[in-house]
């Protein structure tokens, strides 16, 4: 991070119109690198366990925390804010303690909390610059930030007005002006596309990427919407009944080594045969949706594609089954998802 913040200009409004496209595939010249370290993290409230033994390493780059709702989240996020003490574990952000340097990490991360969170009464100016100035910014220095970043935001002469009359969109853009008013480091939104339409979604959600991709800012992104996750996450977790169930890549996650086969004999009896025999240990195979002889095989013992290929081809051989299609097939991330927090949305053979 430490030479991301030296590369991390100040916000300038014509610099961030001229870079509508995402610039590069690099984290604003920083190195990807472990930024949060959580360990056993745990949260209990009364006898009920909100959160269980949270180990997790988190990148500079754009990580989706993905849940359904009740999953814990939002706990989790205010435990890495010092907002919320855990009952277990530890946890470090950058090189701070979450227990310890509360104060410190506030002026490091940028947060978006999920609820409104505006003071009525005031424009979407005076908002975001008293956010700034909540922050350390003296007064002018806040507002003249403030103004750069609505431009960010794409806030025009509706930044004058009070933020009780606006849009739940313009409402989640000012919030969202307010969280990186400051320059932070570290950015945690908090479900931050909820209520806004398409076109205001996507639209964050690029600008998200882009604080990523030209500054390193890192992100943290609680969402229950898997299309947020698709457009701007490089990693993905998925937390479920307060545990993690996965962690890993966008990329690797959705490359499960599975393979879709089409078999083209029609006589069922070849077609059954040649699937029996290719049910063996750590090959998992099964039917297609439409049950045209189309099988999905699922690599369970990570075995390389080439071997997977020997084995399905010698099978064919021994059956006299003729194969007309071998190729990946994606999980969907949906699929995934539903698998990770317990459901099921396929056969399984
Ligand atoms: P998410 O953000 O994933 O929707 P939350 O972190 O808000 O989930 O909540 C996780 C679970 O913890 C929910 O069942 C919620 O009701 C419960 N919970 C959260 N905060 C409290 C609290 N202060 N007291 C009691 N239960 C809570
Ligand atoms: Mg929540």
């Amino acid at each position: 991070m430490q030479s991301a913040s030296a590369t991390r200009a100040k916000l300038d409004p014509q610099f961030y119109s001229k870079s509508k496209n995402d610039p590069s595939n690099e984290n604003g010249g920083a190195p990807v690198q472990t930024v949060i370290d959580l360990r056993s993290l745990g949260k209990r409230i009364k006898s009920k366990q909100i959160l269980s033994d949270v180990t997790l390493q988190i990148s500079n780059r754009v990580t989706g925390l993905l849940g359904p709702n009740g999953a814990g989240k939002s706990t989790l996020i205010k435990i890495l804010l010092g907002l919320v003490r855990p009952t277990a574990g530890s946890g470090r952000l950058m090189d701070l303690d979450i227990l310890r340097d509360k104060l410190k990490i506030r002026q490091l991360v940028g947060y978006t909390p999920e609820d409104d969170c505006y003071i009525d009464g005031l424009t979407g100016i005076e908002m975001v610059q008293m956010s700034g100035q909540f922050f350390g910014l003296p007064g002018r220095e806040a507002l003249r930030r403030a103004h750069e970043v609505l431009d960010f935001c794409g806030i025009k002469q509706e930044r004058y007005r009070e933020i009780s009359g606006y849009s739940t969109g313009m409402r989640q853009q000012v919030k969202f002006a307010s969280a990186i008013v400051h320059n932070p480091q570290f950015l945690i939104l908090d479900e931050p596309t909820t209520g806004l339409d398409p076109e205001e979604r996507e639209r964050l959600l690029r600008r998200v990427r882009f604080l990523n991709r030209q500054f390193g800012m890192g992100v943290m992104l609680s969402t229950h919407i898997l299309p947020d996750v698709q457009l701007v996450c490089d990693d993905v977790i998925v937390l479920a009944e307060g545990r993690v169930r996965a962690h890993q890549s966008l990329a690797s996650l959705q490359n499960v080594n599975r393979w879709r086969l089409q078999i083209l004999e029609v006589n069922s009896n070849i077609s059954n045969a040649f699937t029996q025999s290719l049910r063996q240990p750590g090959l998992r195979v099964e039917i297609a949706i439409d049950g045209s002889w189309e099988l999905i095989v699922e690599d369970e013992s990570r075995w390389s594609k080439d071997r997977v290929a020997e084995l399905v081809w010698r099978a064919a051989g021994t059956m006299g089954a003729t194969i007309s299609c071998f190729s990946p097939a994606q999980e969907s991330l949906e699929a995934i998802f539903l698998k990770a927090i317990g459901g099921t949305n396929h056969a399984h053979s």
